[in-house]
């Protein structure tokens, strides 16, 4: 049994530095990824459910690393946190909106407000709204085309809710991304200069399948009407889901029952198809 337990431990040991390794490497591949631009920025569509149109996109990091291939943001962002390189990667993410807001509009594209997903680490920058200013400013933009996203366990220091009016009182749209999954939201509702709340997935997910989610998305909604507040769910895949939904008059859809995320170009095409019409 002895030499059980010590061969138990090695295997846990050399996984642990399996793991250890592996995010040295991605660490230093995200480094060189940042050199060597190897970051794009994907298009998620979000629907009026009223009018069907797409009034809003929400930006999504995609790494291409040249051997490993696509890398998916769940498996890099977290990372990215803990090293600090999230700082440089949401700068590049920003950028990268805002020129292509821009270059769309340049093409005669009416415009359209653009969601970015900060993280929790980004607060920590001191110049965090002055650098996201700059960024806009460098490429003509308002403030009112861009929204944040940030999910609720970021926003309880008090630096983060400075910032946070800041970027309010300056136009930005602020939402809460996967709205419920963590604690105490209810507080955030009353103490946070917000706009929107984004009802998570897997509330969504539950629709027609468990009465509870369904409960939970009706008293979320109940409770943002009431304090004037935007909704949109994401993770919308099946009709019934939609139709829920709609009966409970949520105003905003995200999922890929009308668009997945997908490059610049096809946005553009969706775009121009909707403004012929
Ligand atoms: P998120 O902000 O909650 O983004 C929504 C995720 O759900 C995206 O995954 C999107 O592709 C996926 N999704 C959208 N509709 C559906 C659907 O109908 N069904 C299903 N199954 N999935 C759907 P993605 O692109 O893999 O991103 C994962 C997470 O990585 C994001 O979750 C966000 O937390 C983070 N992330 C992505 N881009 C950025 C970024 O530029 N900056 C930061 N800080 N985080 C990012
Ligand atoms: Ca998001
Ligand atoms: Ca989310
Ligand atoms: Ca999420």
């Amino acid at each position: 049994a002895k030499e059980e337990g010590k061969n138990q431990y090695r295997f846990y040991e050399s996984s642990l530095s399996r793991d250890a390794k592996q995010s040295m490497d991605i660490k230093n591949s995200l480094r060189r990824a940042i050199e060597r631009d190897e970051f794009a920025v994907h298009y998620q569509p979000q629907i009026e459910a009223r009018s069907g149109k797409i009034i809003g996109l929400e930006a999504l990091i995609r790494w291409y690393h040249p051997k490993q291939g696509f890398i998916p943001p769940g498996s890099f962002i977290p990372i990215a946190e803990e090293t600090g390189l999230i700082v440089p990667i949401g700068e590049r993410v920003l950028q990268m909106v805002c020129a292509q807001s821009r270059a769309w509009r340049q093409a005669g594209l009416p415009p359209i407000r653009i969601a970015v997903n900060l993280s929790a680490r980004q607060f920590s920058q001191k110049d965090l709204v002055q650098s996201i200013k700059r960024i806009l400013d460098d490429n003509g933009l308002d403030p009112h085309d861009i929204e944040l996203e940030i999910t609720e366990n970021m926003a309880m220091k008090d630096e983060m809710q400075e910032s946070l009016q800041e970027m309010k009182d300056m136009g930005f749209t602020i939402s809460i991304d996967d709205f419920g999954t963590q604690y105490s939201s209810l507080g955030y509702l009353k103490r946070l200069p917000i706009h929107k709340i984004k009802i998570d997935r897997s509330f969504v997910n539950g629709i027609s399948k468990d009465p509870k989610d369904e409960a939970i998305i009706m008293a979320m909604l109940l409770i943002a009407n009431r304090l004037h507040l935007t909704v949109i769910a994401e993770g919308v895949e099946t009709n019934e889901q939609l139709a829920f939904l709609q009966d409970n008059d949520c105003e905003e859809i995200q999922g890929y029952i009308f668009h997945k995320p997908q490059p610049a170009e096809n946005i553009a095409a969706l775009l121009a198809e909707q403004a012929a019409k």
